[in-house]
């Protein structure tokens, strides 16, 4: 396996802006989050809201700085390098967003929303060979070429996420970071996207990072899956040891509450106590701990580091 990401011990602190009364509070949005992504894989990132994993998609595309630590990409660190080499490396990492239409500029057409990007990256090429290139991604992505003189009002929710896929496919990325892609949408249209990223991904040999929320959507899309809670990722394994055999009480927490299709599979049922600590003031030691049925003493005081549990399975717990 060729690895294509190495996120290493990333860090970012954002200053929370409270009162000017007040003292200065600070979140640690991701506090030494580490995790590889192999070439042609999904990695799908999830945890409740505010766990910080938009932030750590954000982190390794360069729309924030990086703190501390590092962001492999090919084995170059881009953590500290300037916004000039940054230029190399826009081409090969695209996003896509929750919600295509705030990214969709609601003046242009669809045809010049495409092709905008090719402008910008290859002045030198022909209107033409611009055109035959959008209507190419524009099918791939199941829009006929029939839509290219319309604006994005004119199209519903999904057609939309199929013309945001369409676009940052446009410039042949290899990384593609997702962040929520489907949450906008119907359970139907989900599927029906989650599925035309899989065949994109087959036919384009593209790499994801997949942010979601939703465990169920992490399940049909991922290859390996990292668990975030408060900044920090709990859990990092294979898709199967996640859902089949989730070692984390916070893991085992998020999957007690989805429904089991399968039920010779049987799951030790964790339901999570207590709301998210604030993410300005979390717990100290295990930050799972206030929500944590099986908390120890360690718990309170330690830091429970990733470790190795299994061949493609790291824990932080204190009961392994
Ligand atoms: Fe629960 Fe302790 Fe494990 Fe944290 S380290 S998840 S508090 S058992
Ligand atoms: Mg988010």
């Amino acid at each position: 396996k060729e690895v294509l990401l190495e996120v290493k011990d990333v860090k970012k602190v954002f200053p929370l802006s409270t009162s000017w009364f007040a003292e200065k509070k600070y979140v640690r949005a991701v506090d030494g989050v580490s995790f590889t992504i192999n070439k042609g894989e999904t990695f799908g990132l999830v945890g409740e809201s505010g766990c910080g994993k938009s932030t750590t998609g954000r982190l390794v595309n360069g729309l924030i700085k990086v703190d501390e630590g590092e962001v492999n990409y090919k084995g170059n660190d881009l953590a500290n390098i300037s916004e000039k080499e940054w230029k190399k490396y826009r081409k090969p990492m695209q996003m896509i967003f929750q919600d295509p239409y705030a990214s969709l500029s609601p003046r242009m057409k669809i045809k010049d929303i495409l092709m905008e990007p090719l402008t910008i990256h290859f002045p030198k090429m022909s209107s033409s060979e611009k055109q035959s290139i959008v209507k190419e991604l524009l099918g791939k992505c199941g829009i006929s070429e029939y839509h290219l003189e319309k604006y994005p009002h004119e199209f519903s929710g999904g057609q939309r996420q199929r013309i945001g896929i369409a676009r940052s496919l446009i410039l042949k990325p290899e990384l593609i970071i997702a962040d929520e892609p489907v949450s906008a949408l119907d359970v139907s249209i989900q599927s029906q996207i989650l599925n035309l990223m899989k065949d994109l991904q087959e036919e384009y040999e593209l790499t994801y990072l997949f942010i979601s929320h939703d465990l169920s959507v992490v399940e049909h899309i991922s290859d390996r899956v990292g668990v975030m809670y408060l900044g920090s990722l709990v859990e990092v394994a294979s898709k199967q040891a996640i859902f089949k055999e989730p070692k984390h009480p916070y893991t085992k927490a998020l999957l007690s509450s989805i429904p089991q299709p399968d039920p010779k599979v049987k799951r030790e049922q964790i339901v999570l106590q207590g709301d998210i600590p604030s993410a300005s003031n979390p717990p100290a030691g295990c930050k799972f701990h206030t929500r944590c049925p099986l908390a120890m003493d360690i718990c309170k005081k330690e830091v429970p580091q990733l470790q190795q549990v299994a061949e493609d399975q790291q824990v932080a717990c204190h009961l392994y």
